[in-house]
């Protein structure tokens, strides 16, 4: 039996890619390591030496797969390399999703590592294996290199980009040939994608903090909907689908991306303490110290202290050292859980007047154990505040989210919610107070400047299989077989 250490939103992958460096393969493990937050699972670099490619796909930490002295570091030989982490969602966790996916198609062989999900994959794997396909994993990311396969367009790069025309949802994606390295990314940029630079060789990568690690230079954000190659010769762009209003996934500035990333323009760590300092002036209370839940409640509480002129005070610590999981020794200790993780600084605590921040509420289990936990240890009143508007719809466009049922926001009003945790208040930033902390004046109506939906239930993106009467984007092989 496993405890459950925490009840927020996890991020599905993150994508890593080096062209024409000689240490490609070292760079992407320090890569994939900075962005180790996106996706906990499995881990998984594929390198091309000039004659061959290299794979080493393995489940868990980036830093225990190609830490040091790894002998699946070692192999990583050649100028060139992609990388993914994987946190599993779509097609569940088996090794044989993880990723980057490696298929030899005509014209020479390809790997391929894909942030987000396609909301069609489930229809068009079901076409694919009528026609006779036969997938050798559960992973939405295998339709497009089945489409690729069957495309009748030739070279790689108008192969991949036939079989995106075909795909819906969301990607940000890397693919490595022999002599290409490939990045692209959704018509509506939901998930990010950066170009970088270091000694010469491009770099794409998730977030900003994957070219910090490795001293590369920031060049720019890859366009939505924009194809880029990088070859010996250097690196071409292309625009080769219909343009679509972006809707960048405005939970990356609440939660996913690291603080020091800067994504589509806008610092994450600016972005959460301006949400912060939203929060407290819609949402102010008297009190005597203002508390995260950390870490992600950090840069929002900062910013709410700053603006309520309320002391911050570091009144929860955690605990680093403990998975997402833990093995739980005993049936009698389960309720002793979110203590592995988060642990009150009582002496702090007593007799004061708390706000809590959090990132979100997703089911309300941790929050509800916070509260007591906070009040167990001495605080007088605790006021719960959260830095981004009730989560009340699940997404469908790469994070791994319960179902909506599931999601206390769905089927409780704030006071509900209030009840529910056991706070002595409740608030959540309204959706125009996240938009202007992003930098938007407020959000526009029927024209939302990003995807939204996991507030608004604006999904920007058909949910073809959802549509189709499946409950949610996991695929299932033996269910398509049949
Ligand atoms: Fe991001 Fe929510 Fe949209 Fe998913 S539904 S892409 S988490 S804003």
């Amino acid at each position: 039996m496993t405890i459950p250490l925490d009840d927020s939103f996890h991020e599905e992958c993150a994508v890593f890619g080096v062209f024409g460096h000689a240490d490609a393969g070292a760079l992407t493990v320090l890569g994939l390591h900075a962005l180790q937050h996106r996706g906990q699972e499995a881990a998984g670099i594929v390198t091309y030496d000039g004659m061959q490619f290299i794979a080493e796909r393995h489940p868990g930490l980036v830093g225990d797969i190609f830490g040091k002295n790894s002998a699946h570091a070692q192999k990583l030989k050649g100028m060139q390399a992609v990388g993914h982490t994987r946190y599993s969602t779509t097609g569940g966790s088996v090794a044989r999703n993880i990723q980057p996916m490696f298929a030899d198609l005509a014209g020479g062989g390809i790997a391929l590592a894909h942030n987000g999900n396609l909301t069609n994959a489930r229809a068009l794997r079901a076409d694919l294996v009528r026609q006779g396909a036969i997938f050798q994993s559960t992973s939405d990311t295998e339709t497009i290199i089945h489409l690729m396969a069957r495309s009748l367009y030739n070279p790689v790069v108008d192969r991949l980009v036939d079989a995106l025309k075909q795909v819906e949802g969301a990607y940000s994606l890397v693919a490595l040939t022999a002599r290409k390295l490939i990045g692209a990314r959704d018509p509506f940029g939901v998930r990010p994608l950066v170009l970088g630079e270091l000694d010469g060789a491009p770099i794409l990568a998730s977030e900003t903090c994957a070219l910090d690690i490795i001293g590369a230079e920031f060049v720019r954000d890859v366009l939505p909907g924009e194809v880029v190659v990088a070859t010996k010769d250097g690196i071409e762009s292309y625009h080769p689908f219909a343009a679509q209003p972006k809707r960048f996934c405005i939970f990356e500035y609440v939660y996913f991306a690291r603080p020091d990333s800067t994504v589509e323009g806008r610092n994450v760590y600016e972005a959460r303490k301006r949400i912060g300092e939203e929060l407290a002036r819609e949402a102010p209370v008297s009190a005597d110290m203002v508390i995260p839940v950390p870490d992600s409640g950090v840069p929002a509480a900062l910013g709410y202290a700053a603006e309520s002129g309320i002391s911050f005070e570091l009144g929860i610590i955690r605990n680093h050292y403990v998975g997402r999981t833990f093995i739980e020794p005993s049936e009698r200790i389960r309720h002793l859980g979110v203590r592995l993780k988060h642990n009150p600084n009582g002496s702090i605590l007593k007799g004061k007047r708390v706000v809590l921040v959090d990132d979100s509420i997703v089911r309300g289990t941790t929050s509800k154990k916070i509260v007591e936990m906070v009040r167990d240890a001495g605080a007088a009143e605790v006021h719960f505040r959260i830095a981004s508007p009730p989560t009340t719809n699940s997404c469908f466009y790469g994070v791994d989210t319960p179902n909506r049922e599931e999601l206390l926001a769905h089927s409780m009003t704030v006071e509900d919610m209030r009840l529910h945790i056991e706070a002595d208040s409740l608030a959540f930033v309204s959706i125009d107070g996240l938009y202007r902390a992003t930098g938007e004046a407020k959000r526009n109506g029927n024209r939302p400047q990003f995807c939204d939906a996991c507030f608004s239930g604006d999904y920007p993106i058909e949910l073809t299989d959802l549509l189709g009467g499946r409950k949610n984007g996991q695929l299932s092989l033996l269910a398509e077989v049949a």
